[in-house]
């Protein structure tokens, strides 16, 4: 099943794969949003480093062809993740956030992407009743963090998006809001290209070998030898064994609509297009295509081994209950077709935001954890990364979430059988009770923040 965004005739067709041996200053590994900024970033700071990017697929068909696209000023999954994690650095993170948001603007701008781009803020709703208390101290921090953000009621809401579901709401009108996510990352490509990166698709790291001063891709058709190494792989995880201790390979599902008619539109309201969260873990959001479709998305799930892509999420009743979701929140929409069901992978850690591996006596670094935040993020994680590379010489890559790691996650089968139990505590917590809480405290006492 295809996702909305990837399915269009203007998708670019694959770079040719690597046919030999080259080697480069930087070789990053993964052609999605943190690949692409990666490249394009080491190239704007240094033109003089030459910079190749290899992807197993084709750039986008991974997480970053696939999201919501949601666009936050956080780099660190939402404010209130970003207190719960890093409470004496919040102030830095929120302003590098802002300025990282800026960046991705002027970048967008500057190079013409046409990534259907509106920035009409995020709006966090509150769908149980038991949410609203927390949704207040959210919104005080908001303020106190400086943001131009809205406390809404139940009917301040409603005016803004028309469903019972919604008890109350923070509308965050900061620089935030969605874009095309595949036309982002089709785009990044082109300027990647421009700015000189060489880029190999249908391209598999195979294995990374460390040969002294530089280490050694090898891939199906050649290998790559590269002082530094960017692994950008999500939750793919490829270039070290360790890497999957700490990142659970989750995965997420989405829904894409019909059109909406001007009459549909009109009963749902959405004036000012916000992309749309709401408070609980196993959490919806969504938002509103250039055409006025809506993406909603939300359905976490755990395969054993974390394959990424497994067959449950090609059938259409694996996206039943997303869909009866989506019609509790919009019953007004009764009968509107769903036109594209996918799922995509997400790197799932206990911090929920982007920490960064060190490997082979730290020329190549992983950067992801993003959690399913990191459409923006990416764009900060790359560059915290391609600094480590260089030696971590900025403030910012001295500070805690860049020099600490997230908690580490029992292996499988443990991991399958925590995740299945988590997922069916989740989804049936609030209707029964019992043994439910207390498992899911005890998840919560790991470090994985569950509401
Ligand atoms: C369903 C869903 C909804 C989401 N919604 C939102 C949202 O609304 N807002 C938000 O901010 N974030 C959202 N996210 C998260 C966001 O999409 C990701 O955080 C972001 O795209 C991560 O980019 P990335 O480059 O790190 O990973 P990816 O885009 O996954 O890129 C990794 C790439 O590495 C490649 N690769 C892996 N192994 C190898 C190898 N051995 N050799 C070569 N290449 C390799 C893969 O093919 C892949 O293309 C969502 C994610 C999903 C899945």
């Amino acid at each position: 099943m295809k996702p909305f965004w990837l399915d269009r005739s203007d998708a670019p067709q694959p770079l040719p794969p690597l046919e030999g041996s080259v080697s480069t200053d930087l070789l990053i590994v993964g052609g999605g949003f943190t690949g692409l900024w990666g490249a394009i970033q080491s190239r704007q700071a240094n033109p003089e480093r030459d910079v190749v990017l290899i992807e197993k697929d084709a750039v986008a068909t991974g997480a970053s062809g696939r999201p919501g696209g949601v666009v936050s000023t956080s780099v660190m999954h939402g404010l209130a993740n970003g207190v719960r994690i890093f409470p004496r650095d919040i102030a830095e993170l929120e302003r590098l956030g802002k300025e990282n948001m800026r960046g991705m603007m002027a970048t967008i701008e500057a190079f013409r992407i046409d990534c259907h781009a509106e920035w009409g803020g995020e709006l966090t709703v509150a769908v149980e009743a038991s949410h609203v208390d927390a949704l207040r101290e959210e919104h005080d921090m908001h303020v106190q963090y400086g943001h131009n953000s809205v406390l809404l009621d139940e009917a301040g809401v409603q005016s803004e998006i028309a469903s019972p579901r919604y008890k109350g709401g923070i509308w965050s009108k900061d620089v935030s809001g969605t874009v095309h996510p595949a036309l982002l990352a089709w785009g990044l490509k082109r300027v990647a290209l421009e700015l000189g990166v060489r880029i190999f698709e249908k391209t598999a790291m195979l294995s990374l070998d460390d040969k002294g001063t530089v280490i050694e891709a090898r891939t199906p058709g050649g290998t790559i030898t590269a002082p530094q190494v960017l692994l950008a792989t999500n939750a793919f995880v490829a270039g070290h064994s360790r890497i999957r201790r700490r990142v659970v390979a989750v995965r997420d599902r989405v829904l894409a609509t019909e059109p909406l008619t001007d009459a549909q539109m009109a009963s749902v309201g959405w004036r000012h297009r916000q992309g749309v969260y709401d408070t609980r873990t196993q959490m919806n959001y969504m938002r509103l295509t250039r055409d006025n479709r809506i993406i909603f998305g939300g359905r976490l799930a755990y395969a054993f081994g974390g394959d990424p892509f497994p067959k449950v999420d090609e059938q259409a009743e694996t996206y039943q209950s997303l869909a009866a979701a989506f019609f509790e929140t919009f019953p007004q929409l009764e009968g509107i077709r769903f036109t594209n069901a996918w799922s995509g992978p997400i790197d799932l850690t206990t911090r929920m935001a982007v920490h960064f591996q060190r490997y082979h006596g730290g020329k190549a670094v992983y950067a992801g954890g993003y959690s399913g935040f990191g459409v923006s993020a990416s764009r900060f994680g790359a560059r915290i990364a391609l600094d480590i590379l260089d030696g971590s010489k900025t403030p910012e890559s001295r500070l805690e979430f860049a020099t600490t790691m997230p908690t580490v996650v029992p292996p499988e089968p443990f991991r399958w059988l925590g995740a299945q139990i988590t997922m069916y505590a989740l989804d049936t917590a609030d209707k029964r009770g019992g043994w439910r809480r207390p498992w899911l405290k005890a998840i919560s006492a790991m470090g994985f923040p569950l509401n």
